[in-house]
């Protein structure tokens, strides 16, 4: 058996070197990025046993994504190499301090030629939860049948789905993104929307209003509210985490994916929710005081040691 299995696109990130416009830069910092591969990472150094996959492109970023992953320990043998479509890219460009701007090279990529096919469905019934995310269903027609495809193996096979919405509105319209975001909400167990996201999904303005929406059919919701830290309801419980103070916010890219991850480590213990949400906080609050995404994602003798010495911003 394994603890998590998790899918979507990871790219190549060329983050520029220096603060110009990109036409005048010549050097690049090259990292990784993926929402799912960050989630998978992120378990993986919490000691669980992940299941990651992609469609990759048959080309040297393909294999510098592969690697990394297997270099985290993470199983990547469904992943599949293909030689139509390359693997996505983008770069990051530095304007000025506060003007950071994307550019996308990952239409037509491999990952976004995903197929419902290509999903193992032995190999996915195997683990205790599956992580999806908003984006995936954004990148093409196939992928979003792919997500769909896996929610009916998972529902069928009980494995508790978590979902992070992950709103993308480079990628889709605004009200197709409502209407299947909304519709994977409906069909996950656990939903890890950002405050915005859930006033998106549901046009209630409090959180107490969106959990108490979010959360019905028994659902778990655990609403991410940046440094003040996350609330969450269930059909039994609800309640309010503070956030841990950090230092200095060096990056804060890839807070939600770390968050994320330690809520479904923290399922995995089958400990409290609030003690769940806790842990996530902690995460959360590690990843933004380190560069990239991944980089800052902690192992579990470094979120103790982090908790037990930091109190919670509100105490
Ligand atoms: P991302 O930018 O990765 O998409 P997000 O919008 O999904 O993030 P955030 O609410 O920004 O999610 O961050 C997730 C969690 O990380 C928060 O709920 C909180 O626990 C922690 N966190 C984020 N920013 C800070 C901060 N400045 N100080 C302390 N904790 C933080």
């Amino acid at each position: 058996s394994m603890d998590l299995v998790t899918f979507g696109e990871s790219m190549a990130l060329f983050t520029s070197a220096r603060t110009l416009p990109l036409q005048y830069e010549n050097q690049y910092f090259r990292q990784m990025a993926g929402a799912e591969s960050n989630v998978a990472i992120g378990v993986s150094r919490l000691g669980h046993s992940v299941g990651w996959f992609s469609k990759l492109g048959n080309d040297p970023f393909g294999e510098f994504i592969y690697k990394t992953m297997q270099g985290e320990g993470v199983d990547v043998s469904r992943c599949q190499y293909s030689n139509e479509a390359p693997t996505g890219l983008f770069f990051k460009e530095k304007r000025n301090a506060g003007d950071v701007r994307i550019y996308y090279y990952r239409q037509h990529s491999a990952a976004s030629m995903l197929q419902p096919y290509d999903l193992d469905e032995d190999y996915m019934k195997r683990a205790r939860y599956l992580h999806i995310t908003g984006i995936t269903p954004a990148l093409s027609k196939s992928c979003r049948e792919t997500v769909f495809a896996a929610i009916e193996i998972a529902s069928s096979n009980g494995v508790k789905i978590v979902f992070d919405p992950n709103l993308r509105l480079k990628l889709w319209a605004e009200d197709e993104a409502k209407r299947v975001l909304s519709d994977i909400a409906g069909k996950s167990d656990i939903i890890l929307p950002g405050i915005d996201e859930g006033m998106f999904l549901t046009g209630e303005n409090t959180r107490e209003a969106i959990a108490a929406r979010l959360s019905k059919d028994g659902k778990t919701v655990i609403m991410k509210l940046g440094k003040e830290g996350a609330f969450y309801q269930n059909a039994n419980e609800n309640g309010a985490v503070s956030g841990f103070a950090v230092q200095e916010v060096v990056d804060p890219v890839g807070a939600g994916d770390g968050f994320s991850a330690g809520i479904i480590s923290g399922l995995l213990r089958d400990e409290p929710l609030s003690m769940v949400v806790k842990r996530a906080n902690a995460i959360g609050a590690l990843v933004v005081g380190v560069n990239g995404d991944s980089e800052g994602l902690p192992k579990n003798e470094e979120v103790e040691r982090f908790m037990s010495r930091s109190s919670s911003v509100q105490d």
